[in-house]
C-alpha cells in the first residue's frame, strides 16, 4: 500500500484524536506497546497530585480521605468493563505472577479431588514457573502440558488468551466451555489482550492480567485479578494478608476472610503505581474497544502485507486468530532488531529467534506501519544488521 493511502487512512481514523493524549518522543515509531505502553499525558499530573497533595498535605489521613485504602477495589471496578466483568469482581494489586499464584491455588482448593494442573509450556515463562512452584509446594500435583489435550481429570487449566511470542489468540468462550464441561476450572491470563480488543472473561472462574502493556498504567503498574462471583464465598486466598481480612483494623489474632472480593487483596496497595493506573483508566473510560480491535486487525494486516515474504511470519495470517502483534522468525533476529532500533523503529526480540512488533491502536497509525515496514525491508535488503555493534546482547532484549 502506498504511503499516501496510509495518510488518508490516518486522516479518517476515528481513534486519531487519542494519539495526542500520549507523550511520544519525536522521530521514533514505538512498536513495543505490548511490553510497556506509552505515557498518557494525564499521568504526570495525577502522580504529582498523589505525591504532593495527598501524601505531602494529608499524610496518613490520605488512607481515608484520598481513597488509598479502597484503591484495590475502586480501581478494580474501573477496570472491570475492559474484561467483561462487573463491579465487585476485580481487585487490583501485586504483580501478574503473584495473582496467577493466587488464582491457580484458589482453583486447586476448589477441586481438592483432582491432582492435575494443565498449563502451556510455551506460555510466558512466569505463568508456568508459578504453576510448577505451586505444584512443588503443595505436593502430589501433576503439571500437564496443554499439548496433551486432556482436561477430564484436571483441577485447573491456565492459559493466555494471546500468546506473547506469536500473538496467536485462543477462542476464550469455546475453550472456557470445553474446560468447564470437563469439570475443571478455567484461569485466563489476558496480559496480551486487555486494552487491545474486547476481552470477556465473565464465564471464566478466574482471570489475571497486567496493566503496564496496552493499558499504559506505567512501569511496574499493578496487576488485576478477576474472580467469578460464584466463587466469592468459597474461594480461598493462599496469601491471607491483613487487607483481605473481614475486619483489618480489628487486628484480630486469627485470619477471617472478607465475604466479598476484598478477600483477594493481600496488603498495603502500591499507592504511587495505583495513581499511574488511575490516570490511564481516565483515558480508557472513553475508548471504544470495538474500534480498537478493528484498527488493530487493520494495522497488523497491513504490516504483514507490506513485509511480505522478506521474513518468515510466526503469527497467524488470519487477523481474527491473532492479537495486536506480529512476530517474525530469523536466526539473526536480535541483530536485525538492534539495527531497526538504531533507525528509530522500536520492536523487541524474544529468544531464540523472534522479532516482535506490537501495534497499540491508540497511538500507532497507518503511516507508522508503512514507515516501519519500509525500514525493516531496507535493513534486510542491505543487510545493515551485519554491523558488529549489533551483536552484543543488552540485559533487556
Ligand atoms: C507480561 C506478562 C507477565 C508479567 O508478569 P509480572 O509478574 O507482571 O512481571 C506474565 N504473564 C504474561 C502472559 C505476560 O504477558
Amino acid at each position: 500500500m502506498h504511503r499516501d493511502r496510509c495518510l488518508a487512512l490516518d486522516a479518517d481514523d476515528p481513534l486519531r484524536a487519542f494519539r495526542s493524549e500520549f507523550v511520544l518522543p519525536e522521530g521514533i515509531i514505538y512498536l513495543v506497546g505490548n511490553s510497556l505502553g506509552a505515557l498518557p499525558r494525564g499521568t504526570a499530573e495525577r502522580v504529582r497530585r498523589t505525591v504532593e497533595d495527598e501524601w505531602g498535605r494529608q499524610l496518613v489521613g490520605a488512607w481515608n480521605h484520598a481513597g488509598w485504602y479502597e484503591q484495590p477495589l475502586t480501581l478494580g471496578d474501573r477496570l472491570a468493563p475492559l474484561i467483561g466483568a462487573g463491579p465487585g469482581q476485580v481487585v487490583v494489586g501485586n504483580t501478574t505472577s503473584i495473582v496467577i499464584y493466587q488464582a491457580v491455588a484458589a482453583a486447586l482448593r476448589l477441586r481438592p479431588e483432582r491432582r492435575v494442573i494443565v498449563s502451556d509450556v510455551r506460555n510466558f515463562p512466569t505463568d508456568h514457573y508459578m504453576v510448577e512452584g505451586l505444584a512443588g509446594l503443595h505436593g502430589g500435583y501433576e503439571v500437564r502440558d496443554l499439548a496433551a489435550g486432556r482436561f477430564d481429570d484436571a483441577a485447573v487449566v491456565l492459559l493466555s488468551e494471546v500468546d506473547y511470542r506469536t500473538g496467536a489468540r485462543h477462542d476464550v468462550p469455546a475453550v472456557t466451555a470445553e474446560v468447564q464441561a470437563a469439570g475443571a476450572l478455567m484461569v485466563w491470563d489476558v496480559c496480551h489482550s486487555v486494552g487491545a480488543m474486547e476481552v470477556d472473561v465473565s464465564a471464566a472462574d478466574f482471570a489475571v492480567g497486567c496493566t503496564y502493556k496496552y493499558l499504559c498504567g506505567g512501569p511496574g503498574a499493578p496487576a488485576f485479578l478477576y474472580v467469578n462471583p460464584r466463587h466469592h464465598a468459597s474461594a480461598e486466598n493462599v496469601l491471607p494478608g491483613w487487607h483481605g481480612h473481614a475486619a483489618p483494623f480489628a487486628f484480630e489474632a486469627g485470619y477471617r476472610p472478607a465475604a466479598d472480593i476484598r478477600r483477594f487483596v493481600v496488603s498495603t496497595p502500591h499507592v504511587l503505581s495505583m495513581a499511574g493506573l488511575d490516570a490511564a483508566l481516565d483515558l480508557w473510560d472513553r475508548v471504544p474497544l470495538d474500534l480498537v480491535r478493528a484498527k488493530s486487525m487493520a494495522l497488523t494486516s497491513l504490516f504483514i502485507e507490506l513485509v511480505g515474504d522478506a521474513l518468515e511470519l510466526a503469527s497467524p495470517r488470519e487477523a481474527a486468530a491473532r492479537g495486536s502483534q506480529v512476530s517474525y522468525r530469523h536466526p539473526e533476529g536480535y541483530r536485525i532488531m538492534r539495527a531497526l532500533i538504531d533507525r528509530g523503529v522500536h520492536g523487541d526480540f524474544r529468544a531464540p529467534d523472534l522479532l516482535r512488533f506490537g501495534f497499540a491502536p491508540l497511538y500507532i497509525g497507518y503511516a507508522d506501519v508503512h514507515d516501519a515496514a519500509a525500514t525493516l525491508l531496507e535493513v534486510l535488503e542491505k543487510e545493515l544488521w551485519r554491523d558488529e555493534k549489533y551483536s552484543q546482547r543488552l540485559a533487556v532484549t
